[in-house]
């Protein structure tokens, strides 16, 4: 990509003061061209004239936004007469009228999504920003909300996608150890809103040795859990295309997760309704039904409860929450209450909401608890006649069933 240090102009105040015109494609179909005060061209491809300190800031901001730079030509002869503050202006390349966006087919969405900006080789260094526990007194296990910093780098993400992480230390082998994969917990412009961090939702993986009986602690989650603010981590990534949120607002949003499973929704919750999310994402206006169910162990394991319920009570109409507490909540059958029992509750409502075109249905979190979800749907597909594994098949070539188990 073009390097403005190499590019042969250098960085004195005539060269600050000279316009370039970036000509770039990828931005009028997806409805984030107005965060670049671009107005959307039938033509697609879009002009936008950058001056030239604010060229590398621009590059960062078309790429974070899904859009590919195709050309950059300096606009002969025309330099910024007011001391370089003038604001990016757009051209277009056939003059068409401005018309409103339309949705991104999933695929051509896909296209756009990052993927391995930094690979193992060469991670980014990120430093750990904060490390907060996530389980409330009484609870089971160790769960942290992780953040780190991104200012330096070029690493940018989406809601949906996961993070690389390197733990310290060598393996038994003496081997570097191998990455480890998080599912990403914020929204694509971070926790503080200012497209500067990534946050993670881990929990430390403590098990008994079934043959030793020792009680071992897994590298990587240790590592990440036991993290002091201020050390400086192996990211990389971003990396997953399975977990996308669609672009559109209108689409209903069905979530069921397991424990650390949170996080992706987590990011599409915080996208859908945080404040300073809408106000940072002026075309993304949820107006669908997001519901989640969430299952946990105890009540004390609800991750994010506090945000995720004042949420709820401010969208009563568009988001709803299901818990299933497995040591606190019964069955139908007495036994104890798992995320498949609540699907199961609430079949019918569930099947009518997925044959809605516009849902999208999300599983993520222990592997496994697929089978149980499956199983109430197929029950209830069964009573319209409907066979749900060929159902469930074509939501998946429709890209509206997406699963990410661990
Ligand atoms: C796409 C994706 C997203 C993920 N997102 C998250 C996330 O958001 N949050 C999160 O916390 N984790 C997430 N994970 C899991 C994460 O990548 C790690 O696998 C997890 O943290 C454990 O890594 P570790 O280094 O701590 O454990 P390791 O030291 O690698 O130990 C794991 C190994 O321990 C053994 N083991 C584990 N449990 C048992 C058991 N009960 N009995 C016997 N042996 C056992 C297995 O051999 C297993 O491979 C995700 C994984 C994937 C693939």
């Amino acid at each position: 990509m073009y390097n403005p240090s190499i590019s042969g102009v250098k960085a004195n105040s005539t060269a600050n003061s000279r316009l370039y015109v970036y000509e770039i494609e990828g931005l009028g179909q997806n409805g984030e061209a107005s965060n670049l005060n671009v107005p959307i061209r039938r033509s697609g491809n879009m002009f936008l004239t950058v001056p030239y300190n604010r060229m590398n800031q621009e590059m960062k901001r078309i790429a974070k936004l899904g859009g590919k730079i195709v050309s950059i030509r300096p606009l002969v002869g025309d330099t910024i007469e007011n001391n370089g503050s003038a604001a990016s202006t757009a051209q277009s390349a056939s003059g068409d009228t401005d018309r409103p966006m339309t949705q991104a087919k999933p695929k051509e969405q896909k296209k756009k999504v990052p993927v391995n900006i930094y690979k193992p080789k060469e991670p980014y260094m990120g430093a750990c920003l904060s490390n907060d526990e996530l389980v409330a007194e009484g609870g089971i296990g160790t769960v942290r909300h992780l953040k780190f910093d991104l200012s330096e780098g070029d690493m940018y993400y989406l809601e949906g996608q996961s993070i690389g992480v390197i733990p310290e230390g060598e393996d038994e082998k003496g081997r570097p150890h191998k990455l480890r994969l998080y599912s990403i917990a914020s929204t694509r412009h971070g926790d503080d809103v200012d497209d500067k961090t990534v946050s993670l939702c881990v929990r430390q993986l403590v098990y008994e040795d079934p043959e030793t009986e020792e009680t071992v602690k897994g590298v990587c989650s240790t590592y990440l859990c036991n993290m002091e603010p201020g050390t400086k981590v192996k990211l990389t990534g971003p990396v997953g295309k399975e977990m996308l949120l669609p672009d559109d607002p209108n689409a209903n949003i069905i979530m069921m997760a397991t424990g650390t499973g949170i996080a992706p929704f987590r990011a599409y919750l915080w996208r859908m309704f945080k404040e300073a999310e809408r106000q940072a994402n002026p075309d993304y206006r949820f107006k669908g039904f997001a519901w989640l169910i969430f299952g946990i162990p105890k009540t004390p394991n609800i991750l994010y409860k506090e945000e995720l319920e004042a949420l709820q009570a401010k969208y009563p109409d568009n988001f709803r929450i299901t818990y299933a507490i497995s040591r606190e909540q019964k069955n139908e059958e007495g036994g104890r209450m798992y995320i498949q029992h609540r699907v199961a509750e609430h079949a019918e409502e569930l099947w009518n909401l997925i044959q809605d075109e516009k849902t999208h249905t999300y599983i993520c979190g222990l592997k496994g608890m697929e089978d149980g979800i499956d199983a109430a749907l197929a029950e209830q597909a069964s009573k319209s006649d409907v066979d749900w594994e060929e159902y469930r098949r074509a939501m998946k070539k429709n890209d509206r069933w997406h699963v990410e188990t661990y």
